[in-house]
């Protein structure tokens, strides 16, 4: 169908929200993005972006051929924790290349994008609830007032409300997992940037640079019940961290003795929705499909979930239709993400003799373990 001049609410404006948005409005819709928070800006923290996120950031125009603002990586080192020992090289995937982006670039990049093509922003913006009437979708915002759309995308993130319009209350899981982030200044710049992944028993630390390098992230992982608050601006102890890593030695515990402004996060697990859309809203990203973040995929599908929206509406005759196009491709490739993201959290933590024994593996098998997940990183919503 032709959507030019369709009406769009888009409900959330992070990677997911405004990359739907401005996969939209290049279609010809008239958009508006509806953010909670007054400024658009995102935590300090890095994500990798791998082939199947950059081809869509790349047909959005987001991104050149050789995207600025990212370190290109050229793979992921495994570690032991005691000494740093290197266990394994993974190659970087085979497909295209990943790149390291802090947060708040990739969202100014996208957001750039998006108002140069005339994608309107409210910011402070707070949606309480959607509805769906016969012909339009309603957004309800917490000032009271209510706009009329023609169809509502709710990309509003993993503990989104909106989720519940459509599948009524659920209650989240606690992994039992607690995750600590934080950035530090670097100085060793290194012509082939790697990720490493530094394993010990019930955590793992994950570290690579952002920003020319000029940055170094740190994702620690632990396994703990007795922290359970979810928000992600939460600052944590630095001294804390270090004494719950304290056997982490080798490059890692060096990176961490210099970390000093510490978030600190519990992992909840909320399944794949059940319910995707009612033929006018539809969720988008950790909305519909909140991941784990051991795979590094989250915002991936979100930008491929941005992709296949806007061309479900290409293809269908209505938007019925379309929403429903779009949760028929969508659920079982983020289905199969999900899981494999799950899987990996048991992997990374093994103790003991298991520790040593998939440490042989890995040392024999390692550097083909990337192909494995070719599946994922070859996948091209755009074609
Ligand atoms: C530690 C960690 C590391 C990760 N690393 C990677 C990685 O390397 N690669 C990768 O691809 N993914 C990674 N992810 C996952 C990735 O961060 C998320 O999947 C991605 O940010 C989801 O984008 P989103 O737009 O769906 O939701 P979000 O980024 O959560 O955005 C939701 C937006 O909606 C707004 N909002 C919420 N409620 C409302 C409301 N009621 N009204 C208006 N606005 C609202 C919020 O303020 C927010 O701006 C990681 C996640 C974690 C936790």
């Amino acid at each position: 169908m032709n959507i030019n001049g369709l009406k769009i609410g888009i409900i959330g404006g992070g990677i997911g929200g405004i990359a739907a948005a401005l996969a939209l409005r290049q279609r010809g819709a008239q958009v508006t993005v509806f953010e909670q928070a007054a400024e658009l800006t995102e935590v300090g923290a890095g994500l990798q972006i791998s082939e199947n996120g950059m081809v869509v950031l790349r047909a959005l125009n987001v991104v050149g051929e050789v995207p600025e603002a990212g370190v290109r990586s050229y793979g992921t080192e495994l570690r032991d924790y005691r000494a740093g020992r290197l266990v394994s090289r993974l190659p970087a995937p085979s497909a295209g290349a990943t790149y390291y982006y802090h947060r708040a670039d990739l969202l100014d990049l996208l957001h750039r994008a998006a108002l140069r093509e005339g994608v309107v922003f409210r910011l402070g913006a707070r949606v309480l609830q959607t509805r769906k009437h016969p012909s339009e979708a309603e957004i309800g915002l917490d000032d009271g007032t209510r706009m009329r759309v023609d169809c509502a995308i709710a990309a509003d993130g993993g503990r989104s409300e909106i989720r519940t319009d459509l599948n009524g209350p659920e209650t989240p899981e606690f992994t039992r997992q607690v995750a600590w982030r934080a950035t530090i200044p670097w100085e060793h710049r290194v012509e082939k940037p790697k990720a490493a992944l530094t394993m010990g028993p019930g955590r793992h630390v994950v570290t690579y640079p952002l920003r020319d390098q000029m940055l170094m992230n740190i994702v620690a992982i632990e396994e703990r019940s007795d922290w359970r608050e979810e928000g992600w601006r939460r600052r944590g102890d630095p001294e804390d961290l270090r004494a719950r890593f304290a056997e982490f030695g080798g490059p890692v515990g060096e990176i961490l003795k210099q970390v000093q402004d510490p978030h600190i996060w519990a992992l909840f697990l909320r399944p794949v929705a059940r319910r995707w859309q009612n033929g006018r809203v539809a969720l988008l990203g950790d909305a519909a499909h909140p991941t784990l973040p051991f795979m590094a995929q989250g915002a991936c599908l979100a930008l491929e979930d941005a992709w296949v929206l806007a061309r479900s509406f290409d293809e269908q005759s209505g938007i019925r239709q379309a929403l429903t196009a779009y949760e028929t491709r969508r659920r079982p490739r983020t289905r199969k993400v999900v899981a494999a993201a799950g899987a990996n959290a048991r992997n990374f933590h093994l103790r003991g003799p298991m520790r040593l024994a998939a440490q042989a593996a890995l040392m024999a098998i390692g550097p083909r373990l990337s192909r494995k997940y070719d599946w994922i990183y070859s996948y091209d919503a755009t074609v």
